[in-house]
């Protein structure tokens, strides 16, 4: 059955649900509610606090009349309440159509707020329906829209595709949900899309998340059994030689998480393993390590990073490193000029070490020894992109690295399934990064801090959202003003748009010290690492999402400078969601708080979609049903899933199932 096979879908409808990731009707009935609107407080006029919105039932008294103003066309009509005499006006501002629906005599439910004036009631564009319709009067969820789909649309798609429920999503039988006290899948569904109480409402939402955690839970579990890729690896070296020559200390745990690795990589089974770390906490030099000790040891390496800007900067920064071990080093992007010459010696072994964009994964590019693949900020890459990474070479070792948050509870946990390493702290002697948020109006004085700043020798990030629009702080806007604010001083941009030879050029420029102000877009976001830069300014900051702020400030405070981050904006109110920022210097924190104010969409989607797991989705998750879920896959576990359908497991294991892990 198909989208199209629902009333109201026509091919219009179906694309903009595409657009929605919703591709199927169980899309549809698996997609959750982003939150949900209480609207069963029922009052009268008389009794309703003015300013908060309502359930009122009201009778129509008087056609609609309208009336064209010089700021449009007013439309009124009115209204009374059983057993009442008070008078209710209904406005509608520009809107002739609503009132023209309301039939003289006939009682209808409303739900909104009220006003008193003059004797008479007033309610403004006011939200209504027939008494018989449910969207008023009691709990509605409300879901994630794109232009051209409203609520009622998604709503009544829902309910429909709830009617073509697939029974075989119900992966637990009746005994196992009872042992559990869980309802179904489908009850759950049911409550969620159709709230009939807060109390079972939010039971249902708790319980879907255990059953899809539990889904994905018993799916990895599955899959290190499947797991059995043998490897015969013997990698030996001198892990105190290298760190000799590294010019600070690891930290405690990225020591930890370094040996975890090498261990790994040496066991008899091909390495797939996540590190996870803060952005600034120091990944990087771990990957570099291990990927040294796979060259010593005569086999290939291949890092892909998101960026160009960045594949650029992690080259420039470790050539030195890695040649003072006699080891060739070398960069492939799409622009790279070499690139010739850079896949024949992959091809015949001159190279130990590649780090790079996309071209990695290019079909025409081989590898003589291929034995690792690093995938930096791996939540940047699609899991297809991550596999062709990894299949570059028959047996391959995988390790990805990012800076994704999940709650401590649950990666203690999770650890004993997925194999995954933790870096925990920040280098020493990491002050917090001064962050502030400051009005636009105010930039006179920025630019005097910059200044100070400046003359004492640091550098300076600035950062905005768009390159060439009217906007007063586009890229190029701001690019021109700091020229005249910095006669004295270099100040140069960067975009995704430059050619990468200018790239490079600028990059390594600023690197260097040559460049005092930077103007970029978010191509600096991830990865950059320049010590000397101890300031970054974001304009429009309320149009990034929290984490990408965080990770953006994270280009900073990477020396023992004291940094700087100023947020502006015109939003400087107290509230304003700049302000966790401000107020907090940890990314998990952060995520949290970014998910709060986004709203989630669907708990856990990763299965289903051939996606990663997608760790947010945890971020709501409470320790009693994260223990809960660990609780129910160790029964299944034990009793060798008899009460499991794993063939809805299945349906989703892929050709190479290890890469979807992480
Ligand atoms: P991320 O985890 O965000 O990728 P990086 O690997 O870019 O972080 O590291 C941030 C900076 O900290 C780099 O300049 C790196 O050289 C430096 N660094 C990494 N580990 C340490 C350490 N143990 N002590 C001091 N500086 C470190
Ligand atoms: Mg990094």
């Amino acid at each position: 059955m198909d989208l199209l096979d629902l009333k109201g879908v026509g091919p219009k409808k179906k694309e903009l649900l595409n657009k929605l990731d919703i591709n199927s009707i169980s899309d549809l009935y698996n997609y959750y509610p982003n939150s949900f609107e209480d609207r069963r407080n029922k009052a009268i006029c008389s009794k309703a606090n003015i300013g908060v919105k309502y359930y009122f039932q009201w009778i129509i008294t008087s056609k609609a009349k309208l009336i064209r103003t010089k700021n449009g066309l007013i439309t009124y009509l009115y209204a009374k309440e059983e057993n009442s005499l008070d008078k209710i006006k209904i406005i509608w501002f520009n809107d002739r159509f609503s009132a023209s629906k309301l039939i003289v005599g006939k009682t209808y439910k409303f739900y909104t707020k009220i006003d008193y004036e003059n004797g008479i009631y007033l309610a403004y564009n006011p939200m209504f329906a027939e008494l018989d319709d449910e969207s008023i009067g009691s709990i509605i969820p409300v879901y994630g829209l794109t232009a051209g789909l409203n609520q009622k649309n998604i709503s009544n798609f829902i309910n429909e595709a709830l009617d073509y429920y697939d029974k075989s999503e119900e992966i637990f039988d009746k005994l196992l949900l009872d042992r559990f006290n869980l309802e179904s899948k489908y009850d759950n569904l049911l409550e969620v899309h159709k709230p009939t109480s807060k109390e079972k409402l939010l039971k249902a939402k708790s319980q879907l998340k255990i059953l899809d955690f539990t889904k994905e839970l018993i799916f990895l579990d599955c899959l290190n059994k499947e797991y059995n890729y043998k490897d015969d690896i013997n990698l030996i070296y001198n892990l105190d030689e290298i760190l000799e020559k590294i010019p600070f200390e690891l930290t405690r745990s990225q020591l930890i998480a370094l040996k975890e690795i090498l261990e790994d990589a040496n066991d008899s089974k091909l390495m797939n393993r996540l590190l996870i770390g803060d952005v600034g906490s120091g990944k990087t030099i771990i990957a570099i390590i291990v990927m040294i000790v796979f060259a010593i040891n005569s086999y290939q390496s291949a890092m892909m990073v998101p960026t160009e800007v960045l594949a650029i900067q992690q080259f420039e920064k470790n050539r030195e490193f890695v040649e003072s071990f006699g080891l060739k080093l070398e960069l492939l992007t799409g622009s790279s000029k070499n690139k010739d010459k850079v896949k024949n010696d992959l091809l015949n072994g001159k190279i130990d070490i590649v780090i790079g964009t996309h071209a990695l994964i290019q079909d025409d590019v081989k590898y003589k020894n291929l034995k690792l693949v690093i995938n930096d900020e791996q939540q940047r890459f699609g899991v297809f992109q991550r596999q062709d990474l990894a299949l570059k070479a028959k047996k391959v070792n995988y390790l990805s690295m990012t800076a994704t948050p999940i709650p401590r509870t649950l990666s203690l946990k999770i650890a004993k399934i997925l194999d995954l390493s933790m870096i925990t702290e920040l280098p020493k002697g990491r002050k917090p990064i001064n962050t502030k948020v400051i009005s636009i109006s105010l930039e006179k004085l920025l630019v005097e801090k910059l200044k100070e700043n400046i003359k004492v020798g640091r550098q300076i990030y600035i950062v905005t959202n768009n390159i060439n629009s009217c906007d007063n702080n586009s890229l190029e806007n701001l690019f021109k003003r700091y020229k005249e604010y910095f006669k004295n001083f270099t100040v140069k941009k960067l975009h995704g748009e430059m050619k990468a030879a200018d790239k490079e050029k600028t990059l390594k420029d600023f690197s260097d010290g040559k460049i005092d102000i930077l103007i970029s877009t978010t191509v600096i976001e991830v990865g950059i690492d320049i010590k000397n830069a101890n300031t970054m300014v974001i304009y429009n900051a309320i149009n990034f999402g929290l984490s990408t702020l965080h990770q953006l400030r994270g280009r900073v405070g990477r020396g023992n400078y004291e940094s700087f981050c100023y947020l502006v904006s015109n939003d400087t109110n107290k509230n304003s969601k700049l302000n966790i920022l401000v107020n907090s210097q940890d990314g998990f924190e952060i995520a949290r708080k970014d998910y709060d104010l986004r709203g989630g969409g669907k708990i856990l989607s990763s299965i289903q979609h051939g996606r990663n797991l997608d760790q947010i989705e945890y971020l709501t998750m409470t320790k009693k049903e994260i223990d809960k879920s660990f609780e129910i896959l160790d029964f299944t576990k034990k009793t060798n899933y008899e009460n499991v359908n794993l063939s809805e497991i299945e349906k989703f294991f892929d050709e190479d199932k290890r890469i979807i892990l992480n």
